[in-house]
């Protein structure tokens, strides 16, 4: 379900805000300006450069493959990757899902939960086992539920070269892995390797490893004369990548910037939320999480997340009850 962010703005006064749809291709920290190639321009028109006062960088994180687990461009072209990938889905007999953290086990237990009786589904885990950086007890439970969907987990399958060739109307890929093993599948999903749009951010304010904006404990861009640039989000993906902490950094930014501008009051440090919870749906049936170190149930899982994917909260995130 999407939904337009005009949607958002409708009870605000129009001369108070003006919605651009585009990208952000350069930036200037200290012109205070950015440049945005709007949409629906032709490839020969000029950027639009806009001056801010404060400028909040929310551009957050994309997979650097063609897959749709994220909003990587415009609406219709989201629109037509979905749909492509799910024809896609339907035709293929073997599916193999790269990478085993949540989104891979969210996407392998999707497809285990609707085809696991009639296709071969195989999720590759580079490590010995899924959800790495997770107790180990709670990647055995989501490997025992990922098998009762008839997903089949290959363990130290580091993916090192895939090759894609038109088989007879349809594609076929041949997947290398780093141990040697090679493996053959009628469609290929990747989940791994995200990377942060941050391209039109100048490096020095850029982790230099991992590409993510450096923020201090206010979310301010560092390094940026007047603290006038904040980032959120996957952008930073401190402590990681999750909605729930983007959620709560927008509040601190968003309380950070009437602070300064309004008040004309120092910044308070940014809050993360209260106890880190991770819930992996694992099929629409059931799931695995936990709330800091405490294990949570299935059906806690299903309940919160598994059953609907969030889709109730759509109308509240569009009238700003959730912030
Ligand atoms: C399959 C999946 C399941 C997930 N499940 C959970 C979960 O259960 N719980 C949880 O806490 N988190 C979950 N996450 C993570 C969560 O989705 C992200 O942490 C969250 O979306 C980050 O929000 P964001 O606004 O920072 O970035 P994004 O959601 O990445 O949004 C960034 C937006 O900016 C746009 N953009 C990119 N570059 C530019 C540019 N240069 N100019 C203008 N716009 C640009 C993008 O098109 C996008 O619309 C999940 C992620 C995935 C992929």
């Amino acid at each position: 379900m999407l939904r337009e962010l005009s949607e958002a703005l409708q009870p605000y006064p129009s001369n108070m805000y003006e919605l651009v749809i585009g990208e952000a291709i350069a930036s200037d920290f200290t012109a205070k300006t950015i440049k945005v190639r709007l949409n629906n321009s032709g490839p020969d028109s000029k950027p639009r450069e806009i001056i801010y006062d404060h400028l909040i960088l929310a551009t957050g994180a994309r997979y650097t493959n063609d897959t749709p687990w994220k909003a990587n461009s415009d609406y219709q072209s989201l629109i037509t990757l979905l749909h492509d990938t799910a024809s896609k889905v339907e035709k293929a007999k073997h599916i193999i899902v790269a990478g085993a953290g949540a989104t891979g086990v969210e996407v392998a237990g999707e497809l285990g939960y609707e085809y696991g009786k009639t296709k071969t589904i195989t999720l590759l885990a580079s490590g010995q086992h899924v959800l790495p950086g997770e107790q180990e007890s709670l990647s055995v439970a989501t490997e025992n539920e990922l098998k009762k969907l008839n997903v089949t987990v290959q363990k130290g399958g580091r993916v090192r070269d895939v090759v894609t060739r038109a088989g007879e109307g349809e594609e076929r890929y041949t997947i290398q892995l780093e141990n040697g093993t090679k493996l053959e599948c009628d469609l290929y999903l990747p989940t791994q390797g995200m990377v942060p749009n941050s391209e039109y951010v100048d490096a020095k304010h850029l982790d230099p490893k991992t590409k993510t904006v450096l923020v201090d404990e206010f979310l301010h861009v560092t390094s940026v004369p007047g603290n006038n640039v904040w980032a959120v989000g996957d952008i930073v993906s401190k402590p990681r990548a999750g909605f729930m902490i983007t959620q709560k950094q927008a509040a601190s930014v968003a309380k950070n910037v009437e602070l300064s501008l309004l008040q004309n009051k120092p910044p308070v440090p940014a809050k993360g939320p209260p106890v880190d919870i991770l819930a992996c749906a694992v099929g629409r049936g059931r799931g695995v999480g936990r709330m800091g170190s405490i294990r949570l149930p299935s059906f806690g899982v299903w309940l919160a997340k598994g059953r609907t994917l969030g889709m109730q909260f759509v109308d509240q995130y569009i009238s700003g009850a959730i912030a």
